[in-house]
């Protein structure tokens, strides 16, 4: 089967001010479209071709630098996608409020944590939040790799925990460029406006 770009549930302009309909726009239709393609045309024609992504991933270091890099690609953003919403922000409650608490003590611990890993990931990449075995947890990867990858762990720059992500943000510059320009911290706090805590919650 091929990838296709998946449905966004809200306009390009619906998470101003914190992520304006710019940025939305191109990042939605070239980037992520751009990884989809490269993705259809890494696997057509080889057993992939018939996988769903978590598959591709969960085998992707047998797997070639393209369908790693654009597999990574389409797997990151549509979860990124997802887990915003404008009537996103505040704090979580319920299952996720406990898990949370659980695993890093209070939401004001877990949002410094996390953003400190976004803040600290350099170059390219995403910070995560994810399910383990042993509950929640954070990590930060490069390029567009992530936790469910078979990767190795423990080497510079690979994830340190293995696991689903429920949460990602992406740290690359063409995330916030035009509207943040170097000001990463920035986009970070106006991240935590837009989090569809619900939509993360479903992921536990
Ligand atoms: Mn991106």
């Amino acid at each position: 089967m091929s990838f296709t770009l998946p449905t966004l549930d809200y306009a390009y302009a619906d998470l101003e001010p914190h992520i304006d309909a710019r940025t939305m726009d191109i990042h939605y239709n070239k980037h992520h479209q751009g990884y989809i393609n490269n993705l259809n045309n890494a696997i057509a024609g080889t057993p992939l071709e018939n996988k769903t992504i978590e598959e591709i991933l969960a085998n992707v270091s047998t797997a070639s630098v393209a369908v790693r890099n654009n597999g990574g690609g389409h797997y990151n953003h549509s979860l990124f996608w997802k887990i915003m919403s404008p009537t996103g922000g505040g704090q979580p409650s319920g299952a996720l409020l406990s898990a949370i608490n659980s695993a890093f003590g209070s939401f004001d611990q877990f949002k410094e944590e996390f953003s400190k890993a976004a803040a600290t990931r350099f170059g390219s990449g995403w910070a995560w939040l994810i399910k383990t075995n042993n509950g929640l947890a954070i990590t930060s990867t490069p390029n567009q790799d992530n936790p469910l990858m078979d990767l190795p762990t423990g080497q510079a720059g690979l994830a340190e925990v293995k696991g689903t992500p429920i949460l990602g943000l992406d740290v690359w510059e063409h995330a916030y460029y035009l509207n943040y320009q170097n000001r990463r911290p920035d986009y970070i706090n106006a991240f935590f406006n837009v989090i569809n805590w619900k939509e993360v919650e479903s992921g536990l």
